[in-house]
């Protein structure tokens, strides 16, 4: 519960991804005014839409929820859409030594020959001894996930199977990943139980994210908010009572690229009581004027500057036909410059897409990889042979319309040690509250613990409006 004190005042919240808008909403509930900045002409950030024609919408980047995610879960009950996810039987494959292997059920798992027979088995006794003996994530804070496999699994379960799927989430620093972020997954996401037992049960919203994003912001705006898509925050500075002065950027900021500080101001600087960052640490920091560099302070910065991210990139694909039988495709193969095929109309029928087929193709890089630099066509020439690989029929004539989307901070890097270099949402500025993917473990980040994080950072808020 938020404080009673924090009636009419006024926040500004800085991005209008899950977290920004669950925290406006959650602050706008208990009389706060909140001005939400986006530097997207769009709502939802990682998470946002785009319309793939036809007023048809399509995740920027592919997303599905587990059956875990209940954050979101009763965000979507609270919001009056008891019916917004719908949930479905996903398929998906590992792609390795030049084949698609079925990797959906437990079963799929004892025959998947990359692995020697003795591995699968070690494997599905280590993960039943996780999921069931294993509810405390300290134990493995203090070791990689490798380690863990090698010791639990041995070395053809590290090299046939985790060694490429962490890889295809961190790509060069698979090797350093903390235990605990696998931990997580392997115990939170999926009990293979039940009707899990035949294949991994994933949620999708009715008609996409985006009608989640339309009743946030449509609360909020009921409760004298304003969600301004398409304005940016350019500055932020601290004002002598302790209060806070925003510069908003120019309409359009957002083809300037992410550094706030190459935006042209689009506007008088507005005033708040508090401000709620959602953005990546370097955009934060960029944010800040020298007044406030000074009040956060040196060590609460270094502390956001030794989290590394990846980024993501994604080809989408609209086809004429089908690609695979496949949602979702891991792949193995390092020859292959992609680590993963998404096939969304393998989960969601393509009939909700007028019979169009829709493919991602998936991949994590090192920020400053040169293949972040190319064109959509010139990735698609890199891509071409590696899809053909997968299908070999596939030919580029099939490929109808394609987009491609460039998140720079898209996945921490969660090395071990990680859980003592989380930034508190506190920054040291009372009232300046930052509340980023950074902040959530031991869990992957993902749009339901944005959800519990947006709530969390509306606490920290309220309880500073409340002390005004
Ligand atoms: C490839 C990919 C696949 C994913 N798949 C899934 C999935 O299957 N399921 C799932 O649940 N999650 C998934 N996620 C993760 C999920 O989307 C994120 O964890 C979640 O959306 C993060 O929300 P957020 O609000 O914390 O951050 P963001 O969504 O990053 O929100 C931050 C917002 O700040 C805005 N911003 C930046 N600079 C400024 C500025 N100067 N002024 C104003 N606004 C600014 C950004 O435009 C953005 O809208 C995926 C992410 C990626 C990249």
């Amino acid at each position: 519960m938020i404080g009673a004190g924090v009636a009419g005042g006024r926040v500004a919240v800085v991005g209008a991804g899950v977290a920004g808008l669950t925290a406006a909403y959650e602050l706008g509930k208990v009389g706060a005014r909140c001005d939400v900045y986006e530097r997207w002409p769009g709502l939802g950030g990682q998470a946002a839409t785009f319309d793939v024609g036809g007023g048809r919408l399509l995740e920027r980047y592919y997303h599905h929820l587990f059956t875990s995610d209940l954050h979101i879960a009763g965000l979507y009950r609270e919001l009056g859409m008891p019916d917004g996810i719908e949930w479905r039987t996903s398929s998906v494959a590992f792609f390795a030594g030049g084949a698609s292997h079925p990797f959906s059920t437990p079963l799929d798992l004892l025959r998947f020959s990359p692995m020697t027979p003795l591995s699968r088995v070690r494997l599905g006794v280590a993960v039943l001894n996780l999921q069931y003996r294993h509810p405390d994530v300290s134990p493995f804070e203090g070791i990689t996930a490798k380690e863990w496999i090698l010791r639990s699994v041995g070395r053809s379960g590290w090299e046939a199977m985790w060694g490429p799927l962490l890889r295809g989430k961190f790509g060069d620093r698979a090797e350093d990943i903390s235990m605990a972020w696998l931990w997580s997954k392997l115990t939170l996401r999926r009990q293979v139980r039940g009707q899990e037992a035949r294949g991994e049960v994933l949620g999708y919203p009715r008609g996409s994210f985006e009608p989640l994003f339309r009743a946030l912001a449509g609360a909020i705006e009921e409760r004298e908010g304003r969600v301004l898509i398409d304005r940016p925050a350019a500055r932020i500075a601290g004002t002598a009572g302790g209060r806070f002065e925003l510069t908003p950027g120019a309409a359009g900021s957002f083809r300037r690229g992410h550094d706030p500080q190459r935006f042209e101001p689009g506007g008088e600087p507005q005033r708040y009581d508090a401000v709620l960052a959602t953005v990546p640490n370097d955009v934060f920091e960029a944010l800040l004027d020298p007044g406030l560099v000074e009040g956060v302070g040196e060590a609460y910065l270094e502390g956001l500057r030794s989290i590394e991210y990846h980024a993501a990139l994604c080809l989408v694909l609209e086809l004429d036909r089908q690609f695979s039988p496949y949602y979702w495709t891991n792949v193995g193969d390092r020859e292959l410059p992609f680590v993963g095929l998404v096939e969304q109309t393998n989960f969601v029928e393509p009939e909700r897409y007028g019979g169009r087929h829709f493919l991602y193709v998936a991949n994590y890089t090192a920020q400053g990889d040169p293949l972040l630099a190319l064109s959509p066509d010139e990735l698609l020439d890199r891509y071409e042979a590696g899809l053909a690989k997968v299908n070999r029929a596939f030919s580029r004539d099939w490929v109808r319309q394609r987009w491609l989307f460039l998140e720079p901070s898209a996945q921490p890097i969660v090395t071990v040690g990680y859980e003592r270099r989380i930034p508190p949402l506190e920054t040291g500025v009372p009232g300046l509250v930052l509340a980023n993917t950074t902040q959530v473990y031991p869990e992957d980040r993902g749009t339901n613990y944005a959800v519990r994080l947006g709530q969390e950072a509306a606490r920290a808020v309220g309880a500073r409006l409340a002390v005004r």
